[in-house]
């Protein structure tokens, strides 16, 4: 049985939007997994937390809530947030609200919330994982709002002050001869604020650098250039500020033998010179094991065959690639007196069967050659 949604957040039935928020934020901080590190029933609180914000700052949802209940609103499909993403986009969205902060336009205010940079992650995976999709962790370091002060940079109790030298403005103005100029405070480094008393585990920054594993769910299909971002999973932000994004730059790595253009996967496959001239069945590797190809009698160097959907899965879900196979047909270098014999013997016998076939196309053309040599004297 789940809990009331109300009891959840600490408001009242007829709490209003504000309160709501204020209340869940006053949560999301306390039970943030960044804060409770390995501590399950922190993280139970809050996602809880989040389920319970979603739908009590939703009118509909609330309003079917009011009504129904949690069966209510299973009826109409909805269950929570499913994942981290969703609730951690929800706070840097109340975030936003909470500060009047729109996106990441940066504003004059040095007291506004600071969105925290994107993060860019380079990672290489192998050409299989590429094609069928691979689950990995990837260890980042980058800095996270500091929760000791909230991103503030003050002692817990203490407020940052207003910076004295240039009354919160972050610059100041300075004479040079006649001219007035303005430059970046440099007490405050133009932030506006002096931090008297500095937080000890960020030393006054609002940001601490931490070690954090990232799974990532790399889909079938993907290729060198492919991005994915991760919202929410940059650098954290500064005085309530949301945090940045994560973007993760896929290169996928060559292949032994396989080469890949997008969805289609080409191969390059020996036959042996005289099963190319007699015909023969081959097992040809493909990126899902292998596949039986007919290679017809007087079969040629270069030859392409096609193996249908045994290519690369489409990123956005759909039909696979086609396999084209080029045949490369394998001259025997290391003969043993016998089967030279019996070489020589077939082309001593194939050779009388094509002279004439040979002598005609040749002499066609030497005669064609003629001609064209005797018109360019004349
Ligand atoms: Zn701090
Ligand atoms: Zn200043």
């Amino acid at each position: 049985m789940s809990r009331c949604y109300y009891e959840i957040l600490e408001v009242s039935r007829d709490a209003g939007g504000e309160v709501i928020k204020k209340s869940y934020r006053k949560l999301a901080m306390k039970y943030h997994p960044d804060r409770n590190p390995n501590d399950a029933e922190a993280e139970a609180c809050f996602k809880e937390a989040a389920e319970a914000y979603e739908v009590l700052s939703d009118r509909q949802k609330r309003r079917i809530y009011d009504t129904y209940g949690h069966e209510g609103l299973k009826n109409t499909g909805y269950s929570g947030p499913g994942n981290a993403g969703d609730i951690f986009s929800n706070i840097n969205e109340m975030f936003g609200d909470l500060f009047g902060f729109g996106g990441r336009s940066r504003r004059r205010d040095p007291n506004a919330p600071v969105q925290g940079d994107d993060l860019r992650y380079d990672l290489e995976i192998s050409f299989m994982d590429a094609v069928h999709g691979v689950e990995k962790e990837v260890e980042i370091t980058k800095r996270e709002t500091c929760w000791t002060c909230e991103g503030s940079g003050a002692r817990p109790g203490h407020k940052p002050q207003t910076c004295p030298t240039c009354n919160g403005r972050g610059q100041v103005i300075r004479s040079q001869g006649f001219f007035q100029v303005s430059a970046t405070c440099p007490q405050c480094h133009g932030s506006g604020q002096v931090i008297s008393e500095p937080c000890a585990d960020c030393n006054g920054q609002g940001l601490v650098n931490r070690k954090k594993t990232v799974k990532l769910k790399i889909p079938a299909g993907v290729d060198t250039g492919s991005r994915m971002r991760l919202t929410g999973e940059g650098e954290g932000g500064r005085r309530g500020g949301p945090s940045g994004d994560l973007y993760v730059l896929i290169h996928v790595l060559e292949h032994e033998f396989f080469l890949r253009d997008g969805q289609v996967i080409f191969l390059s496959f020996p036959v042996p010179m005289v099963k190319a001239a007699l015909g023969c069945e081959v097992d040809v590797p493909t990126i899902q094991g292998s596949s039986k190809l007919k290679i017809p009698a007087g079969t040629q160097a270069g030859k392409r065959f096609t193996l249908r959907r045994q290519g690369v899965p489409s990123l956005r879900g759909g039909s696979r690639g086609d396999m084209v196979v080029e045949v490369q047909v394998q001259t025997p270098t290391k003969l043993t007196k016998k089967q030279k014999k019996l070489l020589q013997e077939f082309d001593d016998q194939y050779h009388e069967e094509e002279e004439g076939f040979f002598s005609r196309l040749f002499h066609g053309h030497f005669k064609k050659f003629k001609k064209e040599e005797e018109k360019e004297k004349a």
